[in-house]
């Protein structure tokens, strides 16, 4: 089995693939608002098995398009759709976020909580604006430094896996410089790291562990998340996930 199906079975049973919590994004919906308006049309890009689109669905008046890579996963948010009687307001979409089958001007919000990483914070912001209506909302959960200085051992492996980590100042000028108007920010709490997301992925290593007969490559995934999951607990003053809200601004140039 390749590492990317090792991946997926590690995390298509949880209800989530990267740190949240349904209060976190009912605080970003409240931050848009975006409750106050009918009829939205509203993207959720690289929205796993639908941790944050069946919250989007159930407190906004809208259409929800969720949109991930991995056909898998979206099978799955389909199927919590339907067992939330939330399904006529969610569509699917399989695509590569940085090839969305969006039309210009089309959206009055875009929504993604761990994911714009893996195409980078700066060219996501930027590529996602021209789907976005005029002051339309783009709301978006990033790893984020929440100190000016921090371990070194900490800033080394982030470095590693992802360039672009960096302050919450860093990243709020990003979308300044793309675009946007930002209307709000704040952390996620510890327990959408612990309770939310590495406690059911630990309690779920041992089994994935058996289903794979304990092979080299599922042993070194394990290995890697317990690194990371080490490292957060030892580091959390340090490091976090932020959540962006902004809006997009008349271009000027
Ligand atoms: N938003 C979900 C999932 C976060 S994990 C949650 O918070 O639970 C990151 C997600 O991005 C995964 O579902 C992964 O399949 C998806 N992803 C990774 N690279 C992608 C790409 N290039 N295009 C679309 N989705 C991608």
């Amino acid at each position: 089995m390749d590492d990317l199906r090792l991946l997926i079975d590690l995390h298509i049973a949880a209800a989530r693939q990267g740190p949240g919590s349904t209060a976190e994004t009912c605080r970003a919906i409240e931050l848009s608002g975006l409750s106050k308006q009918r009829g939205l049309k509203v993207a959720d890009i690289g929205c796993g098995t639908g941790a944050s689109t069946l919250v989007l669905a159930k407190e906004l008046d809208a259409q929800i398009v969720a949109v991930d890579f991995l056909a898998d996963f979206l099978g799955v948010l389909s199927a919590r759709a339907a067992r939330a009687g939330l399904a006529e307001r969610i569509g699917t979409v399989t695509a590569s976020m940085d090839s969305l089958p969006f039309e210009a001007d089309s959206l009055d919000a875009i929504w993604s909580e761990g994911a714009i990483y893996n195409i980078g914070f700066e060219l996501g912001v930027r590529q996602w604006r021209p789907f976005l209506k005029h002051g339309g909302i783009l709301a978006v959960s990033e790893l984020t430094w929440l100190t000016a200085s921090r371990p070194a051992e900490l800033e080394a492996h982030w470095r590693a896996q992802y360039a672009e980590v960096g302050t919450a100042s860093s990243k709020l000028a990003v979308l300044e410089h793309n675009g946007y108007a930002p209307l709000g920010y704040f952390v996620l709490s510890e327990s959408c790291w612990l309770d939310d997301y590495y406690g059911p992925m630990r309690q779920a290593f041992p089994a994935f562990l058996a289903r794979h007969g304990g092979s080299d490559a599922a042993r070194a995934l394990v290995a890697a998340e317990e690194l990371e999951i080490a490292l957060y607990e030892r580091y959390r003053d340090f490091v976090g996930y932020g959540y962006y809200v902004a809006r997009k601004t008349e271009s000027v140039s």
